[in-house]
């Protein structure tokens, strides 16, 4: 049997953005539900870092903090995929668990974050977010000093060798499917001591989540503590697209194009967190869904005024209405 609830706003995932902004619009006495899936990006990650306050609390602890915040002013938050989406502003209908759950709410966020798109290559996924690793400010101090490879993707490789660079003198680009550096990188690479291996990558050798060694196509391998790729980040844009709006491409993937305060093109449709910033991290994540949450708010209280207004004028209007009806009626019956 299936379930029905309604409420002012509908928060579609409960990650840092999702949870900021019920928790932002809760205190403004908004009835708020999240529906969350429960699968933060950062869940593979032991700790989060750069959360101010919160440093290196375990992810799925800061976000089980985040849902009791909410709570605590009256946010509803249940667990479930949102499958489905419709309606336009002032009323929206999503469908979780495949028709499980139907919501109706004047308003829409889309908090629902990203896809890490993985390389595709035996022991990354086994490891990822513990010894494999793409972000030198969420996981670059744990693993400085180390024996850090750069599993190179395009030339923005680059980039991440100089900043895991500074944090280990024993970095090695391993160019994989990358072209070759051309010559004024090359200079960079040897003046900043780092090695460079061309032929192609065939595995990571793990234990566990602990990557040990880089092994290339023929067998030669390289020991390794820590290994940086560079998936691609692909926002989870289908309900985006079922309400009626369309994927940005970016060059690292897709993202939902938005404003500041997250107001995309669909009207009554806001986006916070990833999926419209892949780069936010989790303090930057949780801001924008503030940020989200109070627009999201100051929008409503404008509609809600604009009704008030009619409504108060509506007696007056339809009493008004009455007195002409009965002239007309009046005059028609004197055979004006
Ligand atoms: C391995 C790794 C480690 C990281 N470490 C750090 C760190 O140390 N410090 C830091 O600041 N940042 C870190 N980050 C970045 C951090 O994960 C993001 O900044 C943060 O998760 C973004 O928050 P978000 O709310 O936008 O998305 P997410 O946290 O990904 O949350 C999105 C939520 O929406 C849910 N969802 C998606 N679709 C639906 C749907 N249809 N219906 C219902 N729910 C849905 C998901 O299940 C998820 O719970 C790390 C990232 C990775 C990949």
């Amino acid at each position: 049997m299936s379930a029905a609830l309604r409420a002012d706003v509908v928060v579609v995932g409960g990650g840092a953005a999702g949870l900021a902004a019920a928790v932002a619009l809760a205190r403004s006495r908004r009835d708020v539900l999240v529906v969350d899936a429960g699968q933060p990006r950062n869940a593979p990650a032991d700790a989060a870092h750069n959360v101010l306050g919160r440093e290196g609390t375990p992810p799925l602890e800061l976000l089980a903090r985040g849902r009791a915040e909410a709570r605590s002013y009256g946010a509803r938050v249940v667990d479930g995929l949102v499958t489905g989406a419709g309606g336009t502003v002032d009323d929206f209908a999503l469908e979780v668990d495949g028709g499980a759950l139907h919501v109706r709410a004047r308003r829409v966020v889309l908090a629902t974050g990203l896809v890490d798109e993985l390389p595709e290559l035996p022991g990354v996924r086994e490891a990822w977010g513990r010894s494999v690793l793409h972000c030198p400010f969420c996981h670059g101090w744990e693993v400085r000093g180390k024996r850090i490879a750069v599993l190179a993707r395009d030339a923005g490789a680059l980039h991440q060798v100089l900043l895991f660079r500074r944090l280990s003198d024993d970095v090695t680009l391993f160019l994989h499917e990358a072209p070759e550096p051309d010559e004024e990188q090359w200079e960079q690479l040897a003046a900043l001591g780092v090695r460079v291996v061309t032929p192609r990558v065939e595995r990571l050798v793990v234990e566990g989540a602990q990557v040990r060694a880089v092994r290339l196509e023929g067998g030669r391998t390289f020991p390794v503590d820590a290994v940086v790729v560079a998936p691609r980040f692909v926002a989870r844009t289908a309900l985006y697209e079922a309400l009626g709006g369309e994927a940005t491409p970016t060059p690292a993937g897709a993202r939902i194009e938005a404003d500041e305060r997250g107001a995309t093109a669909v009207p009554g449709v806001r986006v916070a967190g990833n999926a419209a910033e892949p780069t936010a991290m989790v303090a930057a994540a949780a801001a924008s869904g503030v940020l989200v949450g109070a627009a999201v708010h100051g929008e409503l209280a404008a509609a809600d005024l604009a009704r008030a207004v009619r409504e108060r004028r509506a007696p007056f209007s339809a009493a008004a209405e009455a007195r002409v009806s009965a002239l007309v009626l009046g005059d028609r019956r004197h055979g004006l």
